[in-house]
């Protein structure tokens, strides 16, 4: 997967596009999901142009490395679910089902969120 400078999410880092701000720094970009799949589905970006996790630690600096892990904790902190629990997911390409391709993480819970993937049997 290639990156397209016209992605919906590098709309959103230009301000071409709204959306529901988390938390912002230097590095990071949080925002709700536009269709949530759980009482808190937060995605967490990288201001920089990488399509995937591969491509993020491929090319990304150490800075940026650890502003977004740090910026994923942090979120889940500050939407209240730290103790309840929560999942992070990064879908990446064709098998992961990516549908946008700019590096996301998504931070959902808010709910019992049961097993991480169906069984393929
Ligand atoms: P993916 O399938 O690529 O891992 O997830 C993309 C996510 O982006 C989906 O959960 C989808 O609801 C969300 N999304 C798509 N377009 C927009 C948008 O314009 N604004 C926001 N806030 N989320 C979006």
């Amino acid at each position: 997967m290639t990156y397209d400078p016209n992605n919906i999410f590098a709309r959103i880092l230009r301000g071409e596009i709204p959306c529901k701000k988390v938390m912002e720094n230097d590095h990071v970009l949080a925002f709700h999901d536009i269709n949530p799949g759980a009482p808190v589905h937060v995605l967490v970006i990288p201001k920089g142009a990488y399509v995937s996790m591969a491509d993020f630690s491929a090319k990304a600096s150490v800075a940026e490395q650890a502003a977004l892990m740090k910026a994923i904790g942090d979120v889940a902190r500050q939407m209240g679910v730290s103790d309840s629990g929560y999942r992070v997911i990064s879908n990446a390409g064709e098998d992961g089902n990516q549908e946008v391709p700019h590096l996301h993480f998504h931070v959902v819970g808010g709910r019992k969120l049961g097993r991480m993937l169906p069984r393929a049997d």
